[in-house]
C-alpha cells in the first residue's frame, strides 16, 4: 500500500520517485482519490527538487495513459502536429495548421486555452462566430480523413490527468518546471497517435522559461522523450522578448492570421511560421521546402484550407473577407512615447497580463473572455521612436479598463537614447 505523505516527503527531501509511485499518484488524482492539496504539495516539491529523466518519462507515460490513445492508423498521410510552450501574440498555429494541410501533411491539432499571461489557440478560434472546438472522437477522425486538419481542445478522453494538473499548476505557481511542462506537453501530444511533432519552445520575458539555457534543457528533454516513444520530435527555440506579430488579443489575432494566409503577414510571424513549417515538411518527408510553403500562401491554397476548416467546424467563413463579422471593440485609445529614443526592452509578461486585465484572458478558469479587445503593438525592440509617436493602440469597449491599462502600459516599454540591436527571433533547432 502506497503512502502519499511518504511520497511527498521523499520528493521534498530530494528523493527519486519510482514508476509505481508515479502511477499511483496520477491514477489516484485522476480518479479523485487523492485530494488537490496533497498534489499541490507534491507539485511544489517537484518544482524545487526537479525530476530525473526516467521520472519525467514515467510521469509523462502515466499522464498519457490516464486517458485513451487515438487510433489514426487508417490515415495514410504523415501525421505531424505542432505545439508552442506559450507566448504573447502567438497566432502561428492559426496560419500553420491550414498551411501544412494544404501541403499534404495531416495535422491533428489539439490546442489549449490561454494560461496566465499567454494566449491560447482555442480562445482565438472561438472568436470566429460558430466555431466549435469540442468535437467527438468520431468527428475527429472523419474530418482528418476528409480535410487533413482539425483544431480542437483537449477532450475528456485525452490525457485527463494533464487537464487536472494543468489547472492546479496554474493556481499554485508551479507551471515553470521542466519535468512538469515536458510531461504535460508530451503526454497529450503522444496520445494523438502522431508520427512527428514540432515544438516551438519560447524563451524570454514573455515565455514560461525566460532563460535560454533552461528553455534549451526543456527542448532537449521533450526531444528525448519523443525519441524514446519513437516519435520524431524537432524543437525550435524562438525569442519571446517581443510579442509576436503586430496584434495581441483574440479577434485581432484571427485577423492577423487571415492576413498572413493572404500573404500579408508581418515578417516575424512569417519567419516563425516558415521555420516550423519547414521542420514539419521534413518530418513528413514532403519535398518542396520554403518554396512550397510560400506558393501555397500566394496561390490562396492555404487560405482555402482555412476556410474549409472553419466551415467543417461550424464557423462563419465570411469572416475571412469581412472582418466586421468578428467581435471587435469600437473604441480605441493610443499610448504615446514620452521621449524620443530606441525601444530597449518590452515587458512582454506584463503586456500579456494587461490583456488579461482588459478582459482578453482569464484570471480564473471559469472566467468568460472578451474576444473583442486587444492591442496593436506599433514598436518592437530596436525600433526608433519619436516623442509623441504611438507605441501601442488599445482596443476595448470598456472605457474604465482601457484607461487603467493605458496608465500601466507606459512602463512596459523602456526607451533609451542609445540605439539598440534587434533580437534574433529563431535561435536554434534541436532534433
Ligand atoms: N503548455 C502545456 O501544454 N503545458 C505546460 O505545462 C505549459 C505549456
Amino acid at each position: 500500500m502506497k503512502n502519499i505523505v511518504q511520497i511527498i516527503r521523499n520528493k521534498r527531501d530530494g528523493g527519486i520517485l519510482t514508476r509505481d509511485e508515479i502511477d499511483f499518484i496520477i491514477q489516484g488524482y485522476t480518479k479523485g482519490d487523492i485530494p488537490s492539496y496533497q498534489i499541490s504539495a507534491l507539485l511544489m516539491a517537484i518544482y524545487y527538487q526537479g525530476m530525473t529523466f526516467t521520472e519525467t518519462t514515467n510521469l509523462m507515460n502515466a499522464m498519457m495513459h490516464s486517458g485513451s490513445i487515438m487510433d489514426l492508423s487508417k490515415i495514410q498521410k504523415p501525421k505531424i502536429d505542432k505545439h508552442s510552450t506559450g507566448g504573447v501574440g502567438d497566432k502561428v498555429s492559426l496560419v500553420l495548421a491550414p498551411l501544412m494541410a494544404s501541403c499534404g501533411v495531416c495535422v491533428p491539432m489539439i490546442s489549449g486555452r490561454g494560461l496566465g499571461h499567454t494566449g491560447g489557440t482555442l480562445d482565438k478560434l472561438e472568436a470566429i462566430p460558430g466555431f466549435k472546438t469540442r468535437l467527438t472522437r468520431k468527428r475527429f477522425v472523419k474530418q482528418l480523413r476528409k480535410l487533413g486538419v482539425i483544431m480542437i481542445g483537449q477532450t475528456r478522453e485525452i490525457a485527463p490527468a494533464d487537464r487536472l494538473l494543468y489547472a492546479l499548476r496554474d493556481v499554485t505557481a508551479t507551471v515553470d518546471s521542466i519535468p512538469l511542462i515536458a510531461a504535460s506537453i508530451m503526454s497529450k501530444k503522444l496520445a494523438e497517435d502522431i508520427n512527428g511533432l514540432v515544438l516551438d519552445v519560447k524563451y524570454g520575458n514573455g515565455a514560461f522559461m525566460s532563460d535560454l539555457r533552461v528553455a534549451k534543457k526543456l527542448a532537449r528533454t521533450m526531444v528525448q522523450i519523443g525519441k524514446q516513444a519513437k516519435v520524431k520530435v524537432t524543437a525550435v527555440l524562438t525569442d519571446m522578448n517581443n510579442p509576436l506579430g503586430e496584434y495581441v488579443g483574440n479577434s485581432v489575432e484571427v485577423i492577423e492570421a487571415i492576413e498572413a494566409l493572404k500573404g500579408k503577414g508581418p515578417s516575424d510571424l512569417m519567419e516563425v511560421t516558415y521555420t516550423l513549417g519547414l521542420a514539419m515538411l521534413k518530418l513528413a518527408n514532403i519535398k518542396g521546402g520554403r518554396r512550397l510553403l510560400k506558393n501555397n500562401i500566394t496561390s490562396g491554397k492555404a487560405l482555402d484550407t482555412f476556410k474549409e476548416l472553419i466551415c467543417a467546424q461550424g464557423g462563419d467563413i465570411l469572416v475571412c473577407e469581412d472582418y466586421t463579422r468578428l467581435p471587435l471593440a469600437k473604441q480605441k485609445i493610443y499610448v504615446r512615447a514620452s521621449r524620443s529614443g530606441y525601444i530597449h526592452l518590452i515587458d512582454v509578461y506584463r503586456l500579456g497580463m494587461l490583456l488579461v486585465n482588459l478582459g482578453g484572458g482569464r484570471m480564473k478558469k471559469e472566467d468568460v473572455i472578451d474576444p473583442s479587445c486587444g492591442f496593436r503593438i506599433c514598436k518592437k525592440i530596436g525600433d526608433r521612436i519619436l516623442k509623441g509617436q504611438t507605441i501601442v493602440e488599445i482596443f476595448s469597449d470598456n472605457p474604465a479598463a482601457m484607461r487603467r491599462v493605458k496608465k500601466e502600459m507606459v512602463p512596459v516599454f523602456t526607451i533609451r537614447t542609445k540605439p539598440c540591436r534587434k533580437k534574433t527571433l529563431v535561435r536554434e533547432t534541436i532534433q
